[in-house]
């Protein structure tokens, strides 16, 4: 028996639809706003900022893109910054990472509003989410629940979940929600032996290590849900997950592809906090 797809593009583009809905219903005298900070020229970030910016405009909300070049100055970026803060037409700032060597990533999501955090990597949003209160979550992991939601899954207790990656934008915030949920979590790291021994417990499955089909079907417990978060280049230059998609969903019983998966719910969870952002800016 194959595994069962969950179509990400399908899944987020209804929930763009319904946002598209909540911001018509906000009238024009409250639309909400973002900004889109690239400084640079990787091409792979001017893609995403592209998307996100379109994505945006789709739903009705208003936007803005700053395209710096790679020298900027973290001190202008740092103005850049405080005067969206200030901007009370703008709900929402994104900086996209990565960012040039001679900028502190740290001091740049420090100096972001954590109300207007809309990647949710401020340490403000990062506590509150740690500390069970409300906040803005990040995006990826938010996607990720989003369609472990639409399987049915919300109350994760009596299951065991594997996360593979750590880091502070997927890895940890995604563990941190699926104990909030009640799953009985497990991380994995680029330091943790015998891996395919733990991932082999796991009823959720949630790749993020960045390597590309490192999930073979011998690491999947029959019947799992595997979520790919990865996006890596293969060796054939097309776009692939961590996990291997053909051998996985012989043994998996829902698994994401990648194109198609999580990548999408990530933009559909950046609009919706964007809403959020603006809906409790208002309050
Ligand atoms: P990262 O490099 O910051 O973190 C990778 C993590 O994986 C690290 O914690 C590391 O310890 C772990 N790891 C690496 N190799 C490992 C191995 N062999 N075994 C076990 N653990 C290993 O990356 P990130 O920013 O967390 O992103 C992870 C992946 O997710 C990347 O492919 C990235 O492109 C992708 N990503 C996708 C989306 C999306 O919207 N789909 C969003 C963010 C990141």
């Amino acid at each position: 028996m194959t595994a069962q797809i969950i179509d990400g593009k399908a899944l987020a583009q209804d929930i763009r639809q319904q946002i598209r809905q909540q911001v018509a219903q906000l009238g024009p005298q409250a639309v909400p706003g973002l900004a889109v900070i690239l400084v640079g020229d990787d091409p792979a970030s001017q893609i995403y900022v592209r998307h996100k910016v379109r994505a945006c405009e789709e739903v009705g909300m208003r936007s803005i893109a700053q395209r710096h070049p790679a020298d900027l100055a973290e001190s202008q970026l740092l103005e850049h910054l405080d005067t969206l803060n200030r901007d009370p037409a703008i709900h929402g700032i994104l900086v996209q990472l990565p960012l040039p060597a001679h900028i502190s990533a740290e001091r740049v999501i420090d100096a972001i509003a954590p109300e207007k955090d809309v990647d949710g990597f401020h340490p403000v949003n990062a506590g509150a989410l740690l500390g069970g209160r409300p906040g803005l979550r990040p995006c990826t992991p938010l996607g990720c629940m989003r369609m472990l939601a639409s399987i049915g899954l919300t109350d994760l207790g009596g299951r065991s979940a594997v996360v593979i990656g750590r880091s502070n934008i997927v890895g940890k915030p995604m563990a941190l929600l699926l104990l909030a949920a009640n799953a009985t979590v497990t991380i994995c790291h680029s330091a943790t032996p015998n891996l395919a021994q733990v991932t082999r417990q796991a009823d959720i499955l949630v790749a993020a290590a960045g390597r590309a089909g490192m999930v073979s079907g011998n690491m999947v417990k029959p019947g799992a849900v595997v979520i790919d978060v990865g996006i890596n280049r293969g060796a054939d230059g097309k776009l692939c997950g961590d996990v291997d998609f053909a051998a996985v969903r012989e043994v998996a019983g829902a698994i994401t592809p990648v194109p198609g998966g999580v990548g999408p719910m990530t933009i559909a969870m950046l609009l919706a906090n964007t809403l959020d952002a603006a809906r409790r800016s208002a309050a």
